[in-house]
């Protein structure tokens, strides 16, 4: 432990003695009910993976929020990708998670199994490097993701224009989170009363953004990591606010996080991207929200390159990811939860991706929550 109380070292943060002294305070502090949200899609995972939700009094309730990049990328951006995908004399490359992510006929796996190129990297920088080692191809990479990996998804486009290099790409996809949170509580259904928001976002980011929201939503947000003292750090400062009726910012996460985030990050955003309005999958289109080329680096946008012309979409009837990213319902109250869809057999993408709240759901057995 440090002369400030915190750990020493990560397996401090998993110290199950600590937890439970935290746990403890929070039910000293909690009077009566509370519904929290959890961003990300990894914070839902360490909480089931510890069981941190079933420690927590009665009297708090945790709803996933739609912190899944994978989960909330647009159906008509995964039938574009496919499109892409199938093209001759096309290397579609993407994060592993996105290749199992069902379209509305079929997934990237299956264009990959009927003779397409389609190859997985770890960043879009592996991308840049395969367009350079295979100029008779057109290189596309599937740039999803949040804030935190929208400067590498920048960094790719400036070196790919500093290497000339007219065969590479992006499908622009990066969504923010600010603009889902201002959707999730000004939605006529809300019930989120407090945030935790992500730590990772937010080392990009700072939390700059967030008091003004955390002020008009009277709606207190802390920062919060992701390992198990983080995650009941920032539940007992959230219920600490909320109890005393103050509605600010707290920063649960000093360790990696400040209030003004990593400046240069952010402005290799700013220099490749602007704010665009973005289709975000079961929830629908969220004004700002999303990020696309600025016009100097349209040339890299795969949306322009390639004549894609009109997509039809078609969702599954049976998934409502929309309800459960929102916070609406838990994935177990889905009808096709753990029968029709499972991680072998995915109707929709929370039950796809690493960080997708049904897949934590079906993972870690919570099968009647
Ligand atoms: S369990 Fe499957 S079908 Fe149900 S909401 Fe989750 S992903 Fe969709």
């Amino acid at each position: 432990m440090t002369d400030k109380g915190t750990p020493e070292f990560l397996s401090g943060y998993r110290d199950a003695k600590l937890v439970h002294g935290v746990i403890k305070d929070i039910k000293a502090q909690v009077t009566q009910s509370w519904t929290l949200m959890e961003i990300c899609g990894g914070q839902t995972h360490a909480i089931m993976q510890y069981g941190l939700d079933q420690l927590l009094p009665e009297e708090i309730e945790l709803v996933h929020g739609p912190g899944c990049p994978v989960c909330v990328t647009a159906l008509e951006l995964i039938d574009q990708a496919l499109w892409i995908a199938r093209q001759p004399d096309v290397i579609f490359t993407s994060f592993g998670d996105m290749l199992r992510v069902p379209g509305s006929e079929e997934d990237l796996f299956s264009v990959r199994a009927a003779g397409g190129d389609v190859r997985v990297v770890y960043s879009p920088l592996n991308a840049v490097k395969i367009a350079q080692e295979n100029l008779d191809k057109e290189v596309v990479f599937f740039a999803i993701g949040f804030e935190t990996t929208a400067p590498v998804n920048a960094m790719a486009v400036i070196q790919a224009e500093k290497l000339g290099l007219t065969n590479f790409s992006i499908l622009p996809a990066n969504v923010l989170v600010p603009p889902a949170m201002h959707a999730i509580l000004s939605s006529p259904g809300n019930r989120i009363q407090g945030f935790l928001a992500a730590g990772h976002v937010c080392a990009v980011m700072g939390y700059w953004e967030y008091p003004p929201i955390a002020e008009q939503y009277q709606t207190p947000i802390v920062v919060t990591g992701f390992e198990p003292l983080d995650l009941v750090n920032g539940i007992l400062q959230t219920v600490n606010l909320l109890e005393e009726r103050r509605f600010e910012v707290q920063n649960a996460y000093s360790r990696a996080v400040t209030y003004e985030g990593n400046q240069c990050a952010q402005n290799l955003i700013k220099q490749v991207f602007q704010l665009v309005d973005r289709n975000w999958r079961g929830i629908g289109t969220i004004p700002a929200s999303g990020l696309g080329l600025r016009e100097t680096y349209q040339k890299f946008d795969a949306t322009k390159r390639f004549e894609i012309g009109q997509i039809k979409t078609s969702e599954s009837e049976i998934c409502i990811a929309g309800q459960i990213l929102q916070g609406l319902k838990k994935p177990s109250e889905c009808p096709a939860f753990g029968t029709l869809c499972t991680p072998q057999n995915p109707l929709g993408a929370p039950m796809v991706s690493s960080e997708g709240a049904c897949a934590a759901y079906y993972r870690y057995g919570r099968k009647n929550e």
